[in-house]
């Protein structure tokens, strides 16, 4: 895992591991949001998206990200991010996996995958514990469908 401590903006990486040439709106908020976040996290993160504005940035088969992506419906991705989690927990208690292969599971998810549609998957996750982090961008506004 990549632990950093940030205090200030120039204390943010100045090298960037999210590719450019996204489809998403120039200026977008969560998406500058995105690419601050996965430069802290490091590039041994898997995120777990869900259906919204966000799932334009990985289309088969280009990608702006340097590790895996999974896609879920608009409301379980702290469903499938638990899943993830669990496996990885799975490969390492059998010793399949080394604690360095580890990766760092993220929910991905705009505010009505959180907290309208899937506020049940969210509460569900909060309920266990939440072992994974979990990244909400609000544009109130179910951008991508309208
Ligand atoms: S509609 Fe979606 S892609 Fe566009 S700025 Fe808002 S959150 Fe970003």
């Amino acid at each position: 895992m990549n632990e950093a401590h940030i205090e200030r903006m120039k204390d943010l990486p100045s090298t960037h591991l999210l590719g450019a040439g996204t489809a998403l709106c120039a200026g977008c908020g969560g998406l500058e949001m995105l690419k601050e976040a996965y430069d802290i996290l490091g590039e041994n993160t898997i995120f777990v998206n869900a259906a919204g504005c966000m799932t334009l940035m990985s289309i088969y088969p280009f990608t702006p990200f340097r590790g895996s992506w999974l896609y879920t419906s608009i409301a379980s991705a702290p469903a499938g991010a638990q899943g993830v989690r669990d496996a990885l927990d799975v490969l390492k208690q059998s010793g399949r996996m080394s604690e360095e292969e580890d990766l760092q599971v993220v929910v991905l998810t705009g505010d009505g995958a959180a907290s309208g549609i899937g506020l049940s998957s969210t509460s569900g996750a909060i309920d266990r514990d939440l072992d994974f982090i979990y990244l909400c961008y609000d544009n109130e506004g179910y951008g991508n469908t309208g």
